[in-house]
């Protein structure tokens, strides 16, 4: 089986910048302790345990209004690479925690977009997941009479302005291009005078283009990354979907095992934004030592480097 590695694959800079910060304030013995995340800091179990380690941790559920009163007085929190709302940032003031924002500048610029929208008279149409932090911090930046997340074609009908409200679309930064497309022409359907802002982040867009190219090369698709990264999925549906191939998600080299990839003659392997490289390297090492495939570097017309 000839095995190739994609590129752009991987870490992207808002993920690399979460790290960043997190490693620094676990390392500075100035940072007040306890020291915890909000929500995961980025989606991938392999980070959550190695900040674990370093005394950094992480509180995980839904709400993260709810999630904030767990933090201790005078404990430092970290808001994670997905953003918060405005009613987080206020609490954490009001009970004079210590904040460090990880919030990727990508996300930061969307609830800008939010926020400009709305004073300039605009109702919100925000495409979306569904229990997702980034729509969770998002949805938070407009009065909530103001916004709708709409998360598949079949919501559009749903959306709650009327016909002649103005109306701006606006995306999460992680989705797929493909199905994001459908969902903005369905809503300029509905509402014609609409208008579009595209926040996928550039390093979103860059992986899917590459797993897009190499899928129309290969028999299948592996993508290595936590079931919780929404990237990491939407790498997965654009190698099926748009690219027509078998494809599939692991967390790491251990579940291998799990598929069946001998059938295929030749598979590529992409990584989602928050899955270290380390985990990457091995279960390409794994594939390529275990079958003495071919080594085959990606071609990629991309201009952003691979982070790892
Ligand atoms: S995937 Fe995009 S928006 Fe999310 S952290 Fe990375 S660069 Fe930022």
């Amino acid at each position: 089986m000839d095995v190739e590695a994609v590129v752009p694959r991987g870490f992207c800079h808002g993920v690399v910048e979460a790290m960043t910060l997190a490693r620094n304030a676990a390392r500075n013995p100035k940072t007040p302790r306890p020291i915890f995340v909000l929500g995961m800091l980025v989606h991938n179990q392999h980070v959550i345990e190695e900040l674990r380690q370093m005394g950094v941790m992480t509180l995980d559920g839904s709400d993260r209004l709810q999630l904030l009163e767990q933090v201790p007085e005078g404990a430092t929190v970290i808001f994670s690479a997905h953003g918060v709302s405005p009613a987080v940032r206020l609490r954490a003031e009001a009970r004079a925690l210590h904040v460090i924002d990880a919030t990727c500048s990508d996300v930061f610029r969307t609830h800008q977009v939010i926020h400009d929208s709305v004073e300039r008279g605009y109702f919100i149409v925000y495409v979306g997941t569904k229990n997702h932090p980034e729509p969770e911090g998002a949805l938070g930046h407009a009065p909530s009479d103001h916004i709708a997340l709409v998360t598949g074609v079949q919501d559009v009908a749903k959306i709650p302005f009327a016909s002649d409200s103005p109306i701006a679309v606006i995306t999460q930064t992680t989705l797929s291009q493909w199905d994001t497309e459908e969902i903005v022409q369905a809503t300029v359907q509905r509402y014609p005078k609409a208008v579009v802002f595209n926040e996928i982040c550039m390093a979103t867009q860059l992986r899917q283009h590459a797993i897009y190219e190499a899928s129309r090369r290969v028999d299948a698709v592996l993508v290595v990354g936590d079931a919780r990264s929404n990237n990491t999925k939407k790498l997965v549906e654009v190698a099926s979907r748009q690219g027509g191939v078998p494809a599939f998600r692991i967390d790491n080299a251990d579940q291998l095992d799990n598929i069946n990839l001998e059938q295929f003659k030749k598979i590529a392997v992409t990584a989602g934004s928050s899955t270290p490289s380390v985990v990457t390297r091995q279960v390409i090492r794994q594939l390529r030592t275990g079958t003495g495939s071919k080594n085959l570097e990606a071609e990629t017309t991309t201009i952003e480097k691979a982070t790892d």
